[in-house]
């Protein structure tokens, strides 16, 4: 039973003691969660490496690009420039850079992204 002024004062410093003891658990929780942040995304880093590693040992050569990652451009078929005319006209047909490939003849593999595996 705590009652006068000594009492509340003693609730008081109490009460604050307890708060600094929050404050510090907060504190502690706040970096524990931190360090588990870190240490898991480090985890999450290697583990990626990890799988990526075993993917690339792994995997099948994509079938798409036979494992180059890039096939022959399919729009221009290798000659880097398309043939096309304004309105389908005939008679203004221009040799224009591929729009697929930009001129380099070849495609990124859309199976494997260009990995050449899948
Ligand atoms: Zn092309
Ligand atoms: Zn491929």
């Amino acid at each position: 039973m705590e009652l006068g002024g000594g009492g509340r004062r003693g609730a008081g410093d109490r009460g604050r003691r307890q708060l600094q003891s929050v404050v510090r658990l907060g504190s502690y929780l706040a970096g524990g969660f931190l360090l588990l942040s870190a240490a898991s995304s480090v985890a999450v880093r290697s583990l990626r490496a990890l799988s990526d590693a075993n993917q690339r040992k792994f995997a099948t050569p994509c079938g798409a690009c036979e494992g180059k990652g890039t096939y022959p451009c399919r729009l221009c078929r290798g000659s880097a420039t398309i043939d096309w005319s304004p309105g389908h006209d005939p008679v203004f047909i221009n040799p224009c850079l591929c729009p697929t490939c930009d001129g380099t003849r070849v495609q990124r593999c859309l199976n494997c992204l260009g990995k050449g595996y899948a």
